[in-house]
């Protein structure tokens, strides 16, 4: 397999394979860009059904750490790791003790955390062996309430801009994944008002519990979420969420969620913007989870009121891309990519 020939390369500076045989072990690490400082990205552990699907997928998601590092006014680059989990070989101690031995390797060119698969328990273990872990629990902790703080401030603007008023109260949405940003964001979503809920998510305890602390939630099936006629679709589950073949199905007027790479490809986005949704680029919208825990490399070291006012100022940046968006007539995650991209292009 040539790593550069692959469509999601994108000119990445580093692609790293590791492989403990002892401990069953493996995965990817890849740095896209630092021209702002050292890369930053989450870790990923998921069972991957091949080597392939584990390499594009730390590939899309280091670059996209990139767009939102520069978008969050964060001094860093993109990064990210995946673990190919296998049953066989259990996340015990000692394998993430062999992780963090490769996140040393690396020397301090990237800082990780938490994604999917990786919870504060794995981070307390990893941080142990490694000083390059961010969002520990004595400090900024959890991304994902931040992430989904973020979702809730981009969802306000976008509201705002459609429907001319930020208010939850009378809107309807779907989410799509209530797992640690999914269930925050209903949370939030539930406190502003809103009631009118659509929910799926493919693990029926998960269903269960929201069905027991949110009654009035209408539960669906992952398959038909995305097609619910509803102001706000929300995709908080894993990405590629949004291709050509079903976005002729929405029925919402505004796409914003957590999951990372929601789209496809940048022709989905256009497709979006033709039938007048307002989609809310990703990364701009998820990037709380990373303000959260990049707090804890500022020079002053790590400070809740940085954290609260830079998430804060999501809601400010999606509403600029969606006027850019309206006075350019093209797609918001187009205009997001061009102003991220004059920002650490131009930094070196
Ligand atoms: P998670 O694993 O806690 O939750 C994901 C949820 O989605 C789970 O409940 C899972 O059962 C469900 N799910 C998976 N596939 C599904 C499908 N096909 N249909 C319906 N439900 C499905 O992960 P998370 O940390 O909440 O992350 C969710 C997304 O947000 C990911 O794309 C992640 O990269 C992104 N994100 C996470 C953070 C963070 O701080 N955790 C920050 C920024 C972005």
């Amino acid at each position: 397999m040539e790593i550069s020939k692959l469509p999601e390369f994108d000119n990445h500076e580093l692609v790293s394979y590791f492989n403990d045989s002892e401990t069953g072990l493996r995965g990817f690490v890849a740095i896209h860009n630092s021209n702002l400082g050292p890369a930053v990205g989450g870790t990923r552990y998921f069972n991957y059904k091949s080597k392939e699907e584990a390499l594009r997928d730390v590939l899309r998601l280091s670059e996209a750490m990139t767009y939102k590092c520069a978008l969050a006014g964060a001094p860093h680059g993109g990064g990210k790791a995946v673990i190919m989990a296998n049953p066989k070989f259990p996340k015990t101690t000692k394998f993430l003790n062999a992780f963090a031995g490769q996140i040393n390797l690396l020397k301090g060119s990237f800082y990780t955390g938490e994604d999917v698969g990786i919870t504060q328990q794995d981070v307390n273990i990893l941080s142990k062996k490694s000083p390059f872990l961010i969002g520990h629990q004595n400090l900024a902790g959890d991304p994902s309430p931040w992430a989904a703080l973020g979702v809730f401030y981009s969802m306000q603007a976008a509201l705002k801009s459609v429907f001319g008023s930020d208010k939850f109260y009378g809107r309807s949405f779907a989410i799509k994944g209530l797992g640690k940003v999914g269930y925050h964001l209903l949370e939030l979503i539930y406190k502003a008002g809103g009631r009118d809920i659509f929910v799926a998510d493919i693990d029926k305890t998960v269903l269960r519990k929201t069905k027991r602390c949110f009654s009035m939630v209408k539960i669906v099936a992952p398959a038909t979420i995305y097609k619910q006629k509803v102001d706000v679709y929300a995709p908080c589950a894993m990405g590629i969420d949004l291709t050509e073949n079903n976005v002729k199905d929405l029925k919402c007027k505004i796409i914003c969620g957590g999951a990372n790479n929601q789209l496809a490809h940048n022709k989905v986005g256009d497709s979006i913007y033709r039938r007048r949704i307002l989609y809310v680029p990703d990364y701009i919208a998820n990037s709380g989870g990373l303000i959260n825990v990049v707090s804890e490399l500022r020079k002053g070291g790590f400070s809740r009121k940085w954290v609260i006012d830079k998430t804060k100022a999501i809601r400010r940046t999606t509403q600029k891309i969606i006027n850019l968006s309206k006075k350019l007539k093209k797609s918001p995650d187009i205009v997001a990519d061009l102003m991220a991209e004059r920002i650490f292009q131009k930094s070196r």
